[in-house]
């Protein structure tokens, strides 16, 4: 007999955070931007996994309907409650925020920062791969691109993300790089090979406004359920003498320097983050060879509330 090969049909799940909204909170209109600006661009059939707090929730829907009623398409959504996404990483949270986050704040803010590495607890198990985004960001081509990036993942991915394009970590990586004379923290060079082989070019480590997740694979890893304990964190921060703010993305950068097998690093294009604080906060010498992207933007990411040109 023959086994037909059976191919599982794609699927298109996009997250969506919007937490402590307010009426007149920027958040609201970036979400309507960005929905409708998805909507438009979008080839593939979406559904939408929306994270929310009661109060917020209203104007989500608020948000949706209007978007629906001047477009000639339909939006497939789900809410899911903060509070028990909370619950539901709450180990996570415990173990990272004391290394990656500003300062500690409300039972849930914390884990805010966090779903990403938890999400794989909070969707349903059926599903296999999930696209979670940040609500400041402007689509330039078609997100089916995006997803399409998971077709590209080497076997041992569990997350896809793209450079974070400012000289942050070479800021936070200071001591250690002193120290080492290490490429890590240092701007992607086009020609400079250095020792090391996983990121050759230079490491500028990770931006967490567009992440890739392989859902399924990463609830298979054995090795996954090791490397967000306490004792492996704790290895990585005192190492690399590490002490972040941004949450998540930290710890994809640490993942990146000592784990690198685990991520599959995804063209600039996919986040060309705008944001350019630290131009004027004692960088503007190098900012420039971080800050630049030369693959075709995807997707624009207005990060620290910069206006996103159109
Ligand atoms: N967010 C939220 N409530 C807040 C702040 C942030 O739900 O009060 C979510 C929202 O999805 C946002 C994401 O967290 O896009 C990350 O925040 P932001 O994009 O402002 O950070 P940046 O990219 O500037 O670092
Ligand atoms: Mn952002």
């Amino acid at each position: 007999t023959f086994l037909l090969p059976f191919k599982k049909p794609k699927e298109y799940n996009v997250w969506l955070i919007f937490t402590k909204v307010s009426q007149r909170s920027p958040l609201r209109y970036k979400f309507h931007n960005l929905l409708e600006n998805i909507l438009n661009i979008s080839s593939v059939p979406l559904k939408f996994h929306i994270i929310v707090d009661n109060s917020s929730k209203q104007l989500a829907v608020g948000e949706i309907s209007d978007v629906v009623s001047h477009s000639n398409k339909a939006i497939f959504y789900k809410f899911y409650d903060v509070e028990a996404c909370a619950r539901a990483i709450s180990d996570i949270v415990d173990v990272m925020t004391p290394h990656f986050s500003s300062k500690p704040g409300t039972y849930y803010s914390d884990a805010l920062f966090y779903i990403s590495l938890g999400l794989y607890r909070i969707a349903p198990p059926s599903q296999r791969t999930a696209l979670l985004l940040d609500c400041d960001l402007y689509f330039k081509k078609d997100i089916r691109l995006v997803f399409e990036e998971f077709d590209k993942f080497k076997p041992t991915a569990l997350f896809g993300l793209a450079p974070e394009l400012t000289p942050v970590y070479r800021h936070v990586l200071q001591t250690y790089k002193v120290k080492k004379n290490s490429t890590f923290g240092e701007y992607y060079h086009s020609k400079a090979i250095s020792s090391n082989m996983q990121h050759p070019r230079g490491f500028q480590g990770y931006n967490s406004g567009v992440v890739l997740i392989n859902l399924s694979a990463i609830r298979k890893s054995k090795e996954y359920s090791q490397i967000i304990r306490n004792e492996t964190v704790q290895y990585l921060t005192s190492k690399y003498k590490f002490r972040g703010h941004l949450g998540d993305q930290d710890f994809y950068t640490l993942i990146g320097f000592e784990y690198p097998d685990l991520i599959q690093t995804i063209n600039c294009g996919f986040n060309r983050q705008l944001c350019v604080w630290w131009r004027e906060h004692g960088y503007r010498d190098v900012f420039d060879f971080y800050f630049k992207c030369q693959h075709p933007a995807v997707i624009l990411h207005g990060n620290c509330n910069t206006k996103i040109p159109k």
